[in-house]
């Protein structure tokens, strides 16, 4: 497959209130986003022509920014319906939508006093994130570097900034042949992966992580509550490194990864089993379904 590089594409990209040609959606060198990371995103996943939790995401947006002490200049219902019109531009039904909002370059200096805030919005075909079937479980490096504690970085953004050290994190796992890597946090405690939530079966059961210094996903909080629906028990707390090793079963969610099951974390295996088939197909069923009937199974 030859790859397609994102700025030399055909179709089109929402910015700043007009949807233009995809090759013309550039920023200027000098903008506060790159140099000093004041800048947010999303990642929604749309089927049947739906955006999954749209909503949701474009609130996470809002906050997201709110956090880095920005505003966007645009309401909710603005986001969600060029959200909608991007996809439709792009001809899509099924893909990936990624809003991005900035800081500009009216000034430039760690201080953003005076900036703007840009918004763009971009979709595109995104077919599975780890590539093959997510049912045949993926493997996991586990990362030397943890996520920070939340008092020395902003952990309940969706910020660009905080990706720097998942990009590290996933180039070396990469090297070495792994799909992505788990990353534990300051304290030693699992976290998640660069862009998934993580879930373990321990005695039947369904562990997770407390989310207090990574994004709370979306895709994480759907599954706890198809989890439970599906009369499972599922156990949030602080999970040990060590622990990692009792699993039976370990899968991942996120919105671009969905679930994805997991078959090794290092040194150590794991058999994809029932637990992770059932809400694999729970959520693959739920994000088909219309945004009403979504709200309702979620509430
Ligand atoms: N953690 C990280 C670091 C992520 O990038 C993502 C993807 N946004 C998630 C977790 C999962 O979040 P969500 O389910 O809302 O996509």
């Amino acid at each position: 497959m030859t790859l397609v590089p994102f700025d030399d594409r055909d179709g089109w990209v929402w910015i700043d209130g007009s949807l233009v040609p995809w090759r013309d959606a550039r920023l200027h060198v000098l903008s506060h986003g790159l140099h000093y990371a004041s800048a947010v995103f999303e990642g929604e996943r749309a089927y049947a022509g739906n955006i999954f939790r749209l909503r949701d995401h474009t609130n996470r947006l809002h906050a997201s920014a709110g956090i880095l002490g920005f505003e966007i200049p645009w309401t909710a219902e603005q986001i969600d319906d060029a959200c909608l019109a991007v996809l439709e531009a792009n001809g899509l039904t099924d893909g990936y939508i990624r809003p991005i909002a900035w800081r500009g370059s009216e000034v430039l200096g760690v201080s953003a006093r005076g900036t703007s805030t840009h918004l763009a919005i971009a979709a595109w075909a995104w077919p599975a994130y780890f590539g093959g079937p997510r049912m045949e479980g993926i493997r996991l490096a586990i990362a030397d570097w943890k996520r920070p504690s939340p008092d020395t970085a902003p952990t309940a953004a969706k910020a660009t900034g905080l990706y720097m050290v998942g990009t590290m994190a996933k180039m070396k796992a990469e090297a070495e042949g792994y799909s992505d890597a788990l990353m534990m946090d300051w304290r030693g405690r699992v976290a998640e992966t660069t862009g998934t939530n993580v879930f373990f079966v321990m005695d039947g059961d369904l562990h997770t992580p407390d989310p207090d210094c990574f994004l709370d996903g979306l895709t994480r909080r759907t599954v706890v509550r198809l989890a439970q629906k599906h009369q499972m028990n599922v156990i949030t707390r602080p999970i040990e490194a060590a622990e990692i090793s009792r699993a039976t079963e370990v899968f991942l969610a996120g919105t671009a990864a969905e679930v994805t099951a997991v078959r090794e974390i290092g040194p150590h295996r794991y058999t994809p089993g029932p637990i992770t088939e059932t809400l694999m197909k729970a959520y693959d069923s739920l994000v088909r379904q219309s945004p009403a009937t979504v709200a309702q199974s979620l509430a």
